[in-house]
């Protein structure tokens, strides 16, 4: 039986890549710095990896930025505007990277980055490679190969980890129309084979190729892809042992086609899709040499290992065929998991019962490793101990009143058909809040924060070390946000907002107040490039011991005879973000947030509020991978939305707000989530994403972002007028709002209050001319 890992976290334990790279972005460091940061962190993941007793180690799972880039940069598919950089930079590959990454403006030179999106269901952005219709590959960068000759230096011969060809293909985008980017499959392979013919000349022995398209539907021209280059790569490269990895779904109807591929080993996610090793084992398709990676440790969130159930596939696997093609695995790359457990050393943020049930990338591979060892004929003492400790783990979950909350459970059982319907249709509210709020036509409103300035973010800084009493604290608060109340009082807004001073993060501020979450100090995942996030751990039943945001609210709104419109996180948004617990369906968690959000609501109508905002902008990226399990989610995830938004009297409006531009195919769903208002980004589609609204006849109020929030530029007034007609092009006017794209947090002062003036003065010239 063999070891492996498909990938390691790269950010490294304390993020050192992260803070590298920044350096050296603001010429604070050397590239021979940055490189020598870089080595270090592999380094020691080979180490770590050798030294806890993993068979196959992976290579080239490191990157600077991200790993389809390199894949990009490996090729050559750089697009025509970086050769200015070429030029200028001469053969410094690693600036030419960050240039496609993060744009270039320097020396007259001002070229866009490469689109950035995000990878599979995961909260893992890539950068999108850029094809054209004559589009050429030539091999441009061999990191792949260094890397693997590095790993040997040191004394290990890993397994260098490629993205496949065809799913290389499928994740970029034709820059131009006529033609199908998996048309290039014959262009591409080449590369390929010369990358391969390398490490060959280097004696490699095995290579991993990512192919996760396997995961979602397939048409026939991609499988007849994949057909094609594995049957040339097994055709030049006999003996070359190849790892075909699929993670994240089943490989579903591609099954067939996986299986007859001339590869060594496949790689199959048995947390996200267990049913497949039945599937594949009385398929009788495996035939009598291939081998089956079983990846049964997840490496999409960080709760231990079930020993006992993973040891029970892995003897279902060995009585069929072996022991000696049965191989154990994390279900995916760590990349999605946090580093290293150990470091959570905060009983305050993360209790000892709560870290007991957890493990992080380090903990995941001691489990694969100890699993190998609980699977042999005569597992050592040492092994048996650490099976009875995870068992005592599970069990000791199973039952913890830590997790157990008799009266949420019963509370998500009593929910009755009303509970998530509104008193009146839409229809009959509208004409209520019309009067009850008194709003001109086009009203004016943002979508929640301010500008989160360097003051504001020093004061909390303060405060949570406890240089600055609460008191203090929030004397300070109350002075920013009294100030912005003012502040839109006088340009003429119509909705206010109170400004969100108080928020660290949209979900971490809520997470922080609710039962069943729990906080890690330096539990990092990358999100893209030198962004990572470090997501609370939903543990246990959510409720909501006392309300969350009524006393900043009621603060503003006492400032002011204008409406403030109460701020929430969504229900989905707060479960998206976070790492969900495993040992319930993830909507039966969502339900039990719904109805903590609610009871937010419900308390802010109470105290005066009269317009409350439940932002939800992480609704789309919840979708499953097939399409075919898009209707189930969206029907408890909608449902979850509504639970949270219907406690309230007619008159009391309520808002969502979603920042993406990719409507089309949910919008039934949306509508049905039966918001009163929506605000949508909207500004770098020239509304066109509105279209969708218009063609679908969306009945609710619609507010399109004019003013892209993402730059720093300062939008005209005119301009905003003009993206306002063309939405009333397909919207009635008496459903319009005027707002920006999204919430002005990383924004600066001055460039938001010219913004915001210009906004309200378009909303003016809009009425006028009515
Ligand atoms: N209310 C939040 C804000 O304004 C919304 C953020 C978001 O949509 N991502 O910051
Ligand atoms: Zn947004």
């Amino acid at each position: 039986m063999q070891t492996h890992n498909l990938g390691y976290p790269r950010i490294g334990s304390n993020r050192e890549l992260k803070k590298a790279c920044e350096s050296y972005w603001s010429g604070k460091i050397t590239l021979h710095e940055l490189q020598s940061v870089g080595e270090s962190i592999r380094k020691q993941n080979w180490k770590l990896q050798q030294e806890v007793g993993i068979d196959l180690i992976p290579s080239n799972d490191f990157s600077f930025y991200d790993q389809v880039l390199d894949m990009s940069l490996m090729v050559g598919a750089i697009p025509d505007r970086y050769h200015e950089v070429i030029l200028q930079k001469g053969n410094n590959e690693l600036d030419l990277y960050f240039a496609m990454a993060r744009g270039y403006q320097q020396n007259g030179l001002d070229i866009t980055a490469m689109e950035m999106t995000k990878w599979f269901d995961t909260n893992y952005h890539y950068i999108v490679p850029e094809f054209r219709k004559d589009q050429q590959f030539k091999l441009f960068s061999t990191k792949a190969i260094q890397e693997y000759n590095e790993a040997k230096h040191t004394g290990i011969s890993t397994k260098p980890v490629l993205i496949g060809p065809v799913s290389y293909l499928l994740l970029g985008k034709e820059k131009e129309s006529g033609f199908d980017r998996i048309d290039l499959i014959k262009n591409l392979l080449p590369v390929y084979l010369e990358i391969l013919k390398k490490l060959d000349a280097n004696h490699v022995e095995w290579v991993q190729f990512d192919e996760p398209f396997l995961a979602i539907e397939l048409g026939a021209k991609e499988k007849k892809a994949l057909h094609f280059a594995y049957s040339e790569i097994k055709k030049v490269f006999p003996s070359l042992k190849i790892i075909l990895a699929n993670y994240f779904d089943c490989f579903g109807e591609n099954l067939e086609t996986a299986l007859s591929l001339p590869v060594h080993t496949l790689h199959l996610d048995l947390v996200r899709c267990p049913s497949q090793l039945h599937d594949i084992l009385d398929s009788g398709k495996l035939g009598g040499q291939k081998h089956l990676s079983l990846g049964l440790i997840d490496g999409r969130n960080i709760w231990m290992n079930d020993f006992q159930k993973s040891l029970f596939y892995i003897q279902k696997a060995v009585d069929q065929i072996g022991s000696d093609r049965v191989w154990v695995a994390p279900s995916c790359s760590l990349i999605h998991s946090p580093c290293d457990l150990a470091l959570e050393t905060n009983e305050k943020s993360l209790a000892p019962q709560i870290k007991e049930w957890l493990a992080f990338a380090k903990q995941k591979i001691e489990e694969v490793v100890c699993l190998k060892k609980l699977a042999e004929k005569d597992p050592s003492l040492e092994a048996l101990e650490q099976l009875g400790q995870n068992q005592r783990a599970i069990e000791n979950r199973k039952t913890s009143t830590l997790i157990h909350n008799e009266q949420v459970k019963s509370r998500v059982k009593a929910i009755n058909s009303r509970d998530d319907q509104r008193q009146s249709p839409f229809s009959i509210r509208q004409g209520i809040q019309k009067k009850a709020l008194d709003l001109p036509l086009f009203p004016t409103t943002t979508i929640g924060s301010f500008p989160q300035t360097k003051e504001v973010r020093s004061w909390r800084a303060r405060f949570k070390k406890g240089d600055l009493s609460r008191e203090d604290y929030e004397r300070l608060l109350e002075d920013e946000t009294r100030e912005s109340i003012v502040w839109q009082e006088s340009i003429g807004m119509d909705v206010l907002v109170h400004g969100e001073f108080e928020r660290n993060d949209m979900v971490e501020y809520f997470g922080e107040q609710l039962a069943g979450f729990a906080f890690t100090k330096n539990g990092w995942v990358q999100s893209y490039g030198s962004r990572c996030v470090k997501p609370p751990i939903i543990y246990g039943d959510v409720h909501r011991p006392a309300a969350m945001t009524v006393r900043w609210s009621a603060f503003a709104q006492s400032l002011t005879d204008k409406l403030v419109k109460g701020m929430l996180t969504g229900p989905v948004t707060i479960l998206q973000w976070s790492f969900v617990r495993n040992d319930q369906p993830r909507s039966q968690t969502c339900t039990q947030i719904a109805l903590a959000i609610r009871d937010e609501v419900v308390d802010l109508e109470k105290a005066g509020i009269k317009v409350i905002q439940i932002d939800e902008p992480a609704i789309r990226e919840g979708l499953p991978l097939r399409k075919s399990d898009w209707q189930e989610y969206l029907n408890w995830a909608v449902r979850a939305f509504r639970i949270s938004a219907s406690g309230v009297k007619d008159e009391t409006q309520i808002h969502t707000h979603m920042c993406y531009s990719e409507f089309n195919d949910i919008i039934q769903n949306i509508a049905d989530m039966d918001a009163d208002v929506i605000t949508i980004e909207c500004s770098r589609s020239q509304m066109e994403l509105l279209d969708a609204f218009g063609q679908f006849n969306y009945p609710n109020e619609i507010g399109p972002g004019v003013y892209d929030i993402h730059s720093p530029r300062v939008p005209s007034r005119a301009e905003m007028v003009d993206l306002m007609e063309k939405a009333k092009e397909v919207i009635p006017v008496s459903n319009l709002w005027v707002n920006p794209d999204c919430g002005l947090k990383t924004r600066h002062w001055e460039e938001t209050k010219k913004a915001l003036t210009e906004m309200v003065g378009a909303a003016k010239d809009l009425r006028e001319a009515m």
